[in-house]
């Protein structure tokens, strides 16, 4: 079946997040646009995914649970899971991989981690924007020895892109797929990868409509995991 997706989209744990895309906002605004799943992946950071597997439950919307993880190259990787618990495990390790610099709420905003009632029950101390000292091609690996597939994120941006930072897409990588930013040109040679075209929406407006679909076979994280996972190395 096809199913309507948005696989890349932060919450207010992410610095430039918006205060209001809380867990119980964000799973309501997919569920008011007809998204059957969406992907939570903050920037390095794991902790807002145990609610949102709640208010998700809640309103019947897949979650897919993920982070945007960044290389030490400043190359942004979607690494997603088939569990909320895997996904905490390897944003844990990821973690353990920043830098030791805090974050100044008044400059980059504030990381705010929130239940499924959409309190604020902490903030996150180490800057998220920062590079992780993981390398760009050690990444793939160590994510799918954790349990997860690899996917970078906004190939065609000029910024924190593979193309961009590396100049150059392998076509030899065990990616699960690419994603390509649907406000700018595909970019041309993408190979067999599978393309994924996801919001990477910091405020609830920017989430996706029903405009991208993925066949799989049930309206489940398991399904939809399984599907991304039998694309890896399609290049
Ligand atoms: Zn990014
Ligand atoms: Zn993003």
């Amino acid at each position: 079946m096809a199913f309507a997706v948005d696989l890349h989209i932060h919450s207010c744990l992410s610095p430039c997040g918006d205060e209001e895309m809380t867990p119980g906002n964000i799973a309501g605004m997919a569920y008011l646009k007809g998204l059957d799943a969406i992907a939570l992946t903050d920037h390095n950071g794991w902790q807002n995914l145990p609610a949102m597997e709640k208010t998700c439950a809640a309103y019947g919307v897949v979650l897919l649970p993920g982070l945007e993880v960044t290389t030490r190259e400043e190359v942004h990787m979607l690494c997603y899971f088939p569990s909320v618990e895997e996904a905490c495990v390897f944003g844990r390790l990821v973690q353990e991989h920043l830098p030791a610099v805090e974050n100044i709420p008044t400059l980059f905003g504030e990381q705010q981690i929130r239940n499924e009632d959409d309190e604020v029950t902490g903030v996150y101390g180490k800057l998220l924007l920062q590079a992780t000292d993981i390398g760009t091609d050690d990444l793939p690996a160590l994510c799918m020895e954790m349990g997860g597939v690899c996917v970078p994120a906004h190939i065609n941006r000029k910024a924190n892109s593979l193309i961009a930072n590396l100049g150059f897409l392998s076509l030899n990588e065990p990616y699960a797929a690419v994603e390509v930013y649907k406000k700018l040109p595909n970019p041309t040679d993408t190979g067999e990868y599978l393309i994924l075209h996801s919001s990477d929406a910091h405020q609830l407006g920017d989430i996706s409509e029903r405009e991208f679909f993925l066949r799989f076979e049930e309206k489940s994280t398991k399904s939809l995991f399984d599907y991304l996972k039998a694309h890896i190395g399609c290049g």
